[in-house]
C-alpha cells in the first residue's frame, strides 16, 4: 500500500477553514545588470515552484525619465539585459506599464507591451535580449516569469517565440482580467504550455469580492502588483505573494477600498527535481556544465549548434558567471 497523497502534510495546520494553509512568500531584492532592481518571489527559500512556475521577478513601477547620472546627465533607461541563454524553460514577459524590446536567436523582434503575452520556449537552447528603447514610455512595471519544461519535452521542443496581442478576457461581477496561460472561468489562452498550469492578470474593483473558481488539482499563488488584497487572514499588498495550496474548488478574494490588481499563477505540482543555475535549468550538475560550456563557446565562435547569436542586437552577449566550486544538486519544488 502506498501513500497516494502527494503532500499529505500540506492539508494540516490550516489557518483557513476551507482548505490548506496559506503562506506568505517573501520577495528579495536582486540587482540585474547595471540598471534594474527586481523583487524575486520565486524561487523562494521554502517553496521554489508553484505548478511549473519556477521563477518570478517583479519590477517597477519606475519612472525612467528621472534617471540621471552623478553629473545630472540622463542615464541609461530601464531594462538593459544583453543577449543571454536559456534552457529547459519558457520565459513569460508581462508588462503592466511601459515597453520592452525583445530580440532572440530564432530571429524574433518584438515590442513587449502591457496586456500582451510574449512567451519564449527555450527547448535545448535559445538566447534573447530585453531592453528599454529610447522611445519607450517613461514608466516601467512588469514581471518576468519562467515556466519549467517537463523532462519529456525539454530538450526536444524546438526553440520558439510566440506573441499574443489579443488574449482572452474574463469578466466577473466587479472583477475582470486577462488569461495569460491556461484556463480561467472557461476562457483559455492560446499560449503553448507543456504541463497543466494557469496564469492570469486580474483586477477587483474597490471593495469588491471575487469568489475565484479554482482547479483542485492545482496549487496557486497570487502576486499583488497594485492595491491590497484580502485572502483568508492575510492581506498582501504591493509586491507581496501568497501561496495557496491545492484541493480547493474556489477561493474568496476581497479587494481593499482602492481595489487590487494581481497575478494569479498556478498549476499541477511539478514533481520533477530541477537544477537551476544562472539562466539555465537542467536535471543534473552535468546538464548545467554542458549548457554553460556551449554558451561560452557560442560567444567566442559567434554562435554554434546549440546557441545562435541574437541578430540585430547592438552590443556584446552576456558571458556566464563562473560555476560554483560545489556540485549543483537537484532540488524539489518545496522544502
Ligand atoms: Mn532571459
Amino acid at each position: 500500500m502506498s501513500d497516494l497523497e502527494r503532500d499529505p502534510a500540506e492539508t494540516l495546520g490550516s489557518g483557513d477553514c476551507d482548505g490548506p494553509a496559506l503562506e506568505v512568500l517573501e520577495g528579495r531584492e536582486v540587482v540585474l545588470g547595471r540598471t534594474t532592481t527586481v523583487r524575486r518571489l520565486l524561487p523562494n527559500k521554502d517553496r521554489r515552484m508553484v505548478g511549473a512556475w519556477c521563477f518570478v521577478d517583479h519590477y517597477g513601477p519606475e519612472d525612467l525619465s528621472s534617471r540621471v547620472d552623478s553629473y545630472g546627465v540622463p542615464g541609461e533607461r530601464g531594462m538593459l539585459v544583453p543577449p543571454h541563454p536559456h534552457t529547459s524553460l519558457q520565459t513569460v514577459s508581462w508588462l503592466f506599464e511601459g515597453e520592452i524590446e525583445h530580440r532572440d536567436s530564432v530571429g524574433s523582434h518584438a515590442m513587449v507591451r502591457p496586456g500582451e503575452l510574449n512567451i519564449m520556449t527555450a527547448g535545448d537552447g535559445i538566447a534573447h535580449s530585453e531592453v528599454s528603447t529610447p522611445t519607450a514610455p517613461p514608466r516601467l512595471h512588469g514581471a518576468q516569469l519562467w515556466v519549467a519544461l517537463p523532462d519529456s519535452v525539454r530538450t526536444t521542443t524546438p526553440p520558439t517565440f510566440n506573441a499574443y496581442a489579443d488574449l482572452p478576457r474574463v469578466e466577473f461581477d466587479g472583477a475582470r482580467g486577462t488569461v495569460m496561460m491556461g484556463t480561467v472561468a472557461g476562457a483559455t489562452s492560446p499560449a503553448p504550455a507543456y504541463t497543466p498550469l494557469v496564469g492570469a492578470d486580474l483586477t477587483i474593483d474597490a471593495g469588491g469580492t471575487l469568489d475565484l473558481p479554482l482547479e483542485p488539482a492545482y496549487e496557486y499563488a497570487v502576486l499583488v502588483v497594485d492595491g491590497e488584497l484580502s485572502v483568508g487572514e492575510l492581506t498582501p499588498g504591493f509586491g507581496e505573494m501568497v501561496y495557496i495550496g491545492a484541493r480547493r474548488e474556489e477561493i474568496r478574494l476581497v479587494a481593499s477600498r482602492n481595489g487590487v490588481r494581481f497575478l494569479l499563477l498556478g498549476g499541477e505540482p511539478f514533481e520533477e527535481q530541477l537544477v537551476m543555475w544562472w539562466n539555465f535549468i537542467g536535471r543534473s550538475h552535468d546538464d548545467i556544465v554542458a549548457a554553460r560550456n556551449a554558451w561560452q563557446d557560442a560567444i567566442s565562435a559567434g554562435g554554434n549548434e546549440r546557441f545562435r547569436m541574437v541578430p540585430g542586437y547592438d552590443g556584446d552577449p552576456l558571458p556566464a558567471p563562473p560555476l560554483p566550486a560545489t556540485t549543483l544538486k537537484p532540488r524539489p519544488r518545496s522544502r
